[in-house]
């Protein structure tokens, strides 16, 4: 089983990254981001509460995403593997990701760290919002969700380090590029 988490500030290209993966190792993809927001399209309870969040820029509580993980991982059926997108964001949902995959008899394989410096994380999510319309992908939710990243998701890598887990990606340069230096680290596993 391969347990990929694909980790780095918002603008990273996780979610990029994290498609191409999905295509050359055929594993299931969780963002934790693109099912809060199916949810709020449905208008669902779950999604009305999220919006508050994700429109402050502010994470939602911890037992809350950890309850919706749990019910995507338990969705997967005969599964090759799982890369996980956008979660953990803090180091209580990493403890949890530990326990869940540890009752499945499983572990994470490693955390890929996309590494981007920050003026062009900005830039990136400027210009996301502008193509695709991202609600919070304006420039005070950005600066928001930059904050709520440093404060409580970037403890996440000495986290990892720990763990023996952590892998360095350099996130500046082509998607095939990056893309290569991630293929490398997972075919060493
Ligand atoms: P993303 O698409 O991963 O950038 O997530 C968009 C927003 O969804 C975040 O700014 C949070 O408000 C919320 N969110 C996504 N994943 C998580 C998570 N693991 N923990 C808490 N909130 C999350």
């Amino acid at each position: 089983m391969l347990n990929i988490v694909i980790f780095g500030a918002p603008g990273s290209g996780k979610g990029t990254q994290s498609a191409r993966i999905v295509e050359k190792y055929g594993i299931n993809h969780i963002s934790t981001g693109d099912v809060l927001r199916a949810e709020i399209k449905a208008g669902t309870e779950l999604g009305k509460t999220a919006k508050g969040y994700i429109d402050q820029g502010q994470l939602l509580p911890d037992e809350l995403i950890i309850d919706i993980l749990a019910s995507t991982l338990d969705s997967f059926q005969d599964s090759k593997g799982v890369i996980f997108d956008g979660f953990p964001r803090t180091i209580a949902q990493a403890e949890a990701l530990k326990v869940m995959l540890a009752e499945r008899g499983q572990e994470v394989s490693i955390m890929l760290d996309l590494d981007v410096p920050e003026d062009e994380l900005m830039t990136r999510l400027i210009k996301r919002g502008q193509e695709s319309g991202r609600a919070d992908d304006n420039e005070e939710t950005i600066k928001k969700r930059l904050v709520v990243y440093h404060s409580q998701t970037s403890p996440l890598i000495d986290w990892y380090k720990q763990e023996g887990k952590y892998q360095h990606i350099q996130g500046l340069g082509t998607m095939e590029g990056i893309f290569a230096e991630i293929a490398e680290a997972i075919d060493k596993l």
